[in-house]
């Protein structure tokens, strides 16, 4: 076995038959010319479909094909945790199966890396074959998202991005169930540089990110880095209490000094929904919290694992 591996490369996996064996090829044409080790650690998120096998078949005759095979779908994030706690090389790189990250740029990334960087996440100068919904939504959440944390979490960048050891060490010590990579990098420091790219269509497949999965990691997303909506209640409701207090001098006013009659049944149903809502939406952004507080209260293991392909029995430095 001997050598020890020089790159890992993290590939989560939902539903992608139709794509793997085209990414497991792009893979391999980037990496061979590198000339170093390398080792492609494919986590299997609950595949319905042949995924795992066409995995397991490649890894039958290249051993640098690994895989982690979930119980069931835990989600990319928690994917691509599981990929970094197996991956043994001295740099990480995490990349998409659906070749919309070109890994014909990770030679580019190792390159900034032996400049001194131990973050090296590509960004996006134009994204191709994407819903103009998508697009929008995206850059609207980044900068959304920026607005509300104090970690500097850059814009338009996925999870494409390579790391040093160091940096996917620290990164394993941080064991919160609502995972946003991106922002858990940002989080870490290091010194963090940037390469742009133009992300691809997807080779083939459908997305696997549908609507709801994008509100999901999004809130985690802003309730992992913000305590911002939280104090947005408390500020809210002290300009409410404000403006209403003006309200009760002027109705006060006007029923001692003045001869109107006041009439209010109409303005009294809209004041009563709109702020019955109010209070009903804030309620829900803190249950997002409570929420979140109870799921990291339980410690359950992020994730399990029923099988894993090629994985060395012993840690590289066991038996010498
Ligand atoms: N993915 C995953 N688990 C999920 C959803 C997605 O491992 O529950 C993987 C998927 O196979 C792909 C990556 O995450 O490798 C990104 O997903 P996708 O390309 O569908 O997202 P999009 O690029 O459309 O945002
Ligand atoms: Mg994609």
């Amino acid at each position: 076995m001997g050598e020890p591996v020089f790159l890992s490369v993290v590939v989560p996996m939902f539903n992608e038959e139709e794509v793997i064996e085209a990414t497991y090829g792009r893979l391999k044409q980037a990496l061979d010319p590198i000339g170093e080790k390398y080792e492609l650690v494919f986590v299997n998120d609950g595949s319905r479909d042949r995924t795992a096998n066409i995995v397991r078949e490649l890894g039958k005759a290249d051993p640098s094909v690994k895989m982690v095979d979930f119980s069931r779908n835990f989600g990319h994030q928690i994917a691509v945790t599981a990929g970094m706690d197996y991956s043994s090389g001295r740099v990480v790189v995490l990349i998409d199966a659906d070749l919309q990250d070109p890994p014909e740029l990770i030679p580019e990334m190792i390159a900034k890396w032996r400049e001194g960087y131990d973050v090296v996440y590509g960004q996006r100068i134009a994204r191709r074959g994407e819903s103009f919904f998508k697009k929008m939504t995206a850059a609207a959440f980044y900068r959304l998202l920026r607005s509300m944390t104090s970690v500097n979490i850059p814009v338009d960048t996925g999870d494409f991005r390579l790391m040093d050891r160091k940096v996917c060490d620290a990164l394993g010590r941080m064991r919160e169930q609502s995972r946003f990579i991106r922002g858990m990098v940002s989080w870490a420091g290091f010194r963090q540089t940037s390469v742009e790219y133009v992300r691809d269509e997807r080779f083939a497949g459908e997305t696997k990110y549908p609507l709801r999965k994008m509100v999901r990691l999004s809130l985690d997303a802003i309730t992992s880095f913000s305590t911002k909506p939280l104090k947005f209640a408390g500020v809210l409701g002290f300009l409410m209490s404000a403006a209403g207090f003006v309200y009760l001098l002027v109705v006060l006013y006007e029923r001692l000094f003045t001869h109107h009659t006041l009439q209010g049944w109409a303005s009294m149903i809209v004041i009563s929904l709109l702020f019955h809502g109010l209070t009903l939406t804030l309620l829900g952004v803190l249950g997002e919290y409570i929420g979140r507080t109870y799921e990291e209260a339980k410690r359950r293991p992020l994730y399990l694992v029923s099988d894993e392909l090629n994985f060395a029995e012993e840690p590289d430095d066991a038996l010498d």
